[in-house]
């Protein structure tokens, strides 16, 4: 595709891409992606690829092209594009609606358009409920090792992954860590890790003193981190902390949202009760720009006083009042509904894992196969008897052999000092089993290349 030369010239020239180092683009060329459809997408010099991480950081769950999401969306946008200024739109109201009707005991949507804002609206709600109900207690907001909850300095403050916090300090007080919950790589030698892991936090708490914490927040099932399921057991004792000492739990499905692990949200494969959960990706699949932080009407209702100037929630969001995200999210839900997708989702993560279990048995540097519905994570070692983690250059050879097989795979990025060693899945819901088969040929191609033999 020469025409896109020019394009290609620009971006060298003008774009700084997320997250990348751009000395290689002094000799190469950056990765233009051209065109989508289904779960494929084409790039500038016209090669297919299958996209095994919906879009490059699990967002495209109802896969590409779906022209019903642009034609809502569009017809939406010539009716009513905007406005703010305390007025509501029609699909702003009607996604508010129906997504809570799939989440029992939720009910008030706060629109915003990235899942760190939205998780920037829970940090700030929290510090507001301290300030006017706890006369300052309560502030402290614990987040967990290993998990990311978004880019800007407040919610980098809240990050367990140090690679991606590095430089950026300092940072606004009053975050806290709490301890992993990865079994794989147990901190403990304990039988019941799960229980014991969530033990963990409850000796944090107990630490820095509970009426001091407000909130706990949380991935459901951690991303970026190392696509890490929490172990049996953990949940119900997470809850079980969180209300005995009074603390707010916040799930932040920003990834898991919408289907991806087979359910509408992560959290609801644990059978518990969050009070803030919120979402990004997966809610129109990149078709728009949206996020949304969802809580209880008890929380609401601690922002109503009319007597107090001070009272309501003083935040704003200029594109969370844009008409083309929740225009979007509606068409998005109505294809996973009609579609069947959290059916495929199980389906088909059910065979992704099988396959990845039948690569561990012949590939002696898969340490670990982890994962839910299609969200799934390969843990490469350099040894399996003392789990030390792969070299993080041959992890990105397998990516890059991957991708020189037509199937764009993840890794771990800028997570975790020497950590970087898992490769990430989470394709369109929409995949086929044949997908899934050409995913898993392609790394064990992958691996046979870059560790020789069957790996
Ligand atoms: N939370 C989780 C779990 C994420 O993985 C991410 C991004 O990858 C975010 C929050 C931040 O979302 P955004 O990049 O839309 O700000």
């Amino acid at each position: 595709m020469n025409d896109l030369a020019p394009v290609i010239a620009a971006d060298k020239a003008h774009v700084w891409h997320h997250m990348m180092q751009h000395k290689p683009f002094e000799t190469s060329d950056p990765r233009i992606i051209v065109e989508g459809k289904g779960a494929h997408v084409w790039d500038a010099a016209g090669r297919r690829f299958l996209d095994a991480v919906s879009g490059g950081v699990w967002t495209v769950n109802v896969g590409y092209g779906r022209t019903s999401i642009a034609d809502a969306v569009r017809d939406q946008l010539v009716r009513m594009n905007y406005f703010a200024q305390a007025a509501g739109s029609i699909p702003a109201a009607l996604f508010a609606e129906r997504i809570t009707a799939k989440m029992p005991g939720l009910s008030r949507v706060y629109y915003g358009t990235s899942g760190s804002e939205a998780n920037e609206k829970v940090f700030k709600m929290v510090r507001q409920i301290s300030a006017r109900h706890h006369g300052g207690g309560k502030s402290k907001i614990l987040y967990r090792e290993r998990d990311y909850h978004g880019t800007t300095l407040g919610t980098l403050a809240a990050c367990g992954q140090p690679e991606r916090a590095a430089q950026y300090g300092p940072f606004p007080d009053g975050f806290v860590e709490v301890p992993h919950c990865l079994e794989y790589r147990a901190q403990w030698d304990d039988p019941d890790y799960g229980r014991r892991a969530a033990d963990a936090i409850e000796e944090v708490i107990l630490r820095e003193g509970p009426e001091t914490v407000g909130l706990l927040c949380l991935e459901p099932v951690t991303a970026g981190g190392g696509v890490i399921v929490p172990p049996a057991g953990y949940w119900d004792r997470v809850q079980e902390i969180c209300r005995r000492y009074d603390i707010l739990l916040h799930i932040d499905e920003v990834v898991c949202g919408l289907g991806r692990t087979g359910e509408w949200f992560g959290y609801q494969h644990f059978g518990i009760q969050p009070d803030f959960v919120t979402m990004a990706k997966g809610v129109a699949s990149g078709y728009a720009a949206i996020a949304l932080t969802v809580t209880t009407e008890a929380v609401f209702e601690r922002f109503k006083d009319e007597a107090d100037p001070l009272a309501h929630f003083r935040d704003i969001s200029t594109f969370g009042g844009c008409t083309a995200g929740p225009a979007a999210a509606l068409e998005n839900m109505r294809i996973i509904e009609e579609e069947n997708l959290l059916e495929n989702t199980r389906a088909m993560g059910a065979r992704l894992m099988a396959n990845l279990r039948a690569l561990q048995s012949r590939h002696a540097v898969i340490g670990d196969v982890r994962g839910l519905g299609l969200f799934q994570g390969v843990e490469l070692v350099a040894d399996r008897a003392t789990r030390h983690p792969a070299e993080e250059r041959l992890v990105a050879r397998v990516v890059a052999e991957c991708a020189a097989e037509g199937v764009i795979i993840g890794m771990t990025n800028r997570s975790l000092p020497g950590m970087n060693n898992t490769l990430c899945l989470s394709p369109p819901l929409i995949v086929t089993e044949e997908d899934i088969d050409t995913i898993t040929a392609a790394i064990d191609t992958a691996l046979s290349r870059v560790f020789g033999g069957a790996g």
